[in-house]
């Protein structure tokens, strides 16, 4: 497995100016072609701290990945150091000069002198194009070792990236499978903890958790001579994580959500959904609009933020409201059964809480959220404290809820 180091350079990052997101982008993309990304370090526009930091990342790892640096001005020295490290010489190249005439005329801008120091590049190396700015970047060889230099920008960068990506893939000679397991109710460290002894033995495959709002995933990546061996090695690491959390995973694959589980779940089975939102205010309704096909199985979304709405729309009885409240389990109840009554869909799901940070009391606490379920085996209702300040509360209940609907529609 080829091991990779990243190197961003410019000061402006040492000093917190500009976020460097070209590190977090370029790992996951090393992450997702089976590359071993070993170290990740910034380093200011100083030629000596940088040539130390390349010197050493030659010394540990296969690939050194660099951003930033290759611009036009005497700061960026990023090329010149490191081809001096590699012991490349610099040499005009032609075909880039007029690239980057043509990129400057059609952008409307001036050719300076110094854009000229772009179109030198290492001697032997491969010229990586730049359409999106002025700088090429490239890749130096040397030994079975090499850099790719790729321009500061993120959208000068990415694009530049893809072409290093495939040099990358041919270079490790074995081919990448990944899958990627979606996690919900569960939180990174427990699921982390759970998996730790697959975790910390970790090789190929490799497993890399990522949290985001409300879920997890774990992206298993395998490389192996071909894509048969490849599948398998990704598959039994798999089966080794279902059989630990698998309870926790209601999907796999990159494009996929939890909207878009419950809404492929309705149609396969013809069943169709209704929602009746208090605290999420619609974002249930929101989220499973955003899936194609929700037409199919979406059609009733009741939004009863007041009283009067939950008593109206989906008759919640006025004898309910007064003796438990709008944030409780009896409520909760009512309100799914009314919009599956009043809708006729299949299932209804409802979501009263108090989503904060006013309102919350002692018994009632903010973060309270009561989430119903109705169907034809009957309706139940499910207490949830939900934790984080308003959004994340609404946002975590309207996910609560659809797994609930997922949950309920797998039996
Ligand atoms: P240029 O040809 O535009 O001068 P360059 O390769 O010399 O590009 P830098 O001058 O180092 O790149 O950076 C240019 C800009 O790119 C920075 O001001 C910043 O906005 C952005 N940038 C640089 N590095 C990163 C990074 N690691 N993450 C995100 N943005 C970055």
């Amino acid at each position: 497995m080829l091991t990779a180091e990243i190197i961003c350079v410019g000061t402006e990052l040492l000093m917190g100016q500009v976020v460097n997101t070209n590190a977090t982008y370029i790992a996951q993309k090393l992450c997702e072609i089976g590359v071993a990304v070993n170290y990740s370090s910034v380093v200011g526009d100083n030629p000596e701290r940088l040539s130390e930091c390349v010197k050493e990342a030659l010394t540990r790892c296969d690939v050194l990945i660099t951003t930033g640096g290759l611009g036009p001005t005497d700061d960026d020295l990023t090329k010149e150091i490191v081809s001096r490290v590699m012991g490349k010489e610099l040499f005009y190249h032609k075909e880039s000069m007029d690239k980057m005439l043509s990129y400057l005329k059609e952008a409307g801008k001036n050719m300076t002198k110094n854009n000229e120091k772009q179109a030198y590049l290492p001697i032997g190396s491969i010229i990586l194009e730049n359409d999106n700015g002025t700088a090429p970047g490239c890749i130096i060889e040397d030994g079975g070792k090499c850099a790719i230099l790729l321009p500061g920008p993120p959208k000068e960068m990415k694009p530049m990236l893809e072409k290093a990506l495939g040099y990358l893939r041919e270079k490790s000679g074995m081919v990448m499978k990944s899958r990627v397991l979606r996690l919900f109710g569960i939180g990174e460290s427990r699921a982390s903890a759970l998996l730790d002894d697959i975790i910390k033995n970790q090789t190929n495959p490799t497993i890399a958790p990522y949290a985001k709002e409300g879920e997890v995933t774990f992206r298993i990546t395998a490389s192996a001579e071909c894509e048969e061996k490849a599948s398998l090695m990704v598959d039994e690491m798999a089966e080794k994580v279902y059989a630990i959390v698998g309870e926790y995973i209601y999907g796999e694959g990159d494009d996929n959500s939890m909207e878009k589980v419950v809404v492929d779940s309705l149609n396969k089975r013809h069943m169709t959904l209704a929602t009746c939102e208090s605290c999420t205010g619609g974002l249930i309704g929101q989220l499973l609009t955003k899936v194609s096909g929700a037409s199919e199985v979406y059609g009733f979304g009741f939004v009863t933020y007041a009283n009067e709405a939950k008593m109206q729309l989906v008759g919640v009885k006025k004898e309910t409201l007064d003796a438990y409240g709008a944030v409780s389990e009896e409520t909760a109840r009512e309100m799914a059964e009314g919009a599956r009554r009043v809708s006729g869909s299949d299932i209804a799901v409802s979501v009263t809480g108090i989503a904060g940070p006013t309102g919350g009391t002692e018994d009632k606490p903010v973060g309270l959220v009561y989430i119903g379920i109705s169907d034809k085996n009957g309706t139940e209702a499910f207490r949830f404290v939900q934790s984080g300040d308003r959004e994340r509360v609404r946002k975590k209940s309207a996910l609560c809820a659809l797994d609930l609907v997922r949950r309920r529609i797998l039996g």
